[in-house]
């Protein structure tokens, strides 16, 4: 049985047709397998577009394990966001993404087939 974050992952995931919050990459969920093949990627290099449910205001921060707090997040992203001591507030985090995927591709060149166009 799915839990409760995990329904919440995937209906936020279908309601963002699959795409990251913030880079807009194509993420998967379950079973990395199709997606591997489909876009010739090692597991290793599908595992950041693996979709989590990332918490808009942390859960540190009193953040709630609830819809209107979670979006579907490629893990680079979310992992990312939270590195920082002080992460970036979730627009400024996005706008961030936004000048890296203008810059460098933010993934890296490698992955721009994953990135929405
Ligand atoms: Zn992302």
């Amino acid at each position: 049985m799915p839990t409760k974050i995990q329904k919440i992952r995937s209906s936020a995931f279908a309601r963002q047709a699959g795409r990251c919050h913030y880079c807009r990459a194509e993420m998967w969920q379950g079973d990395p397998d199709h997606f591997v093949r489909r876009h010739g990627l090692t597991r290793r290099e599908a595992m950041r577009f693996m979709c989590t449910a990332e918490h808009l205001q942390a859960r540190c921060e009193g953040g709630k394990d609830a819809a209107p707090n979670i979006v579907a997040a490629c893990l680079f992203c979310n992992r990312m966001r939270h590195a920082r001591a002080r992460p970036l507030n979730p627009e400024r985090y996005k706008a961030h993404v936004a000048r890296r995927l203008q810059r460098d591709g933010w993934h890296g060149r490698q992955f721009r087939h994953l990135l929405a166009t």
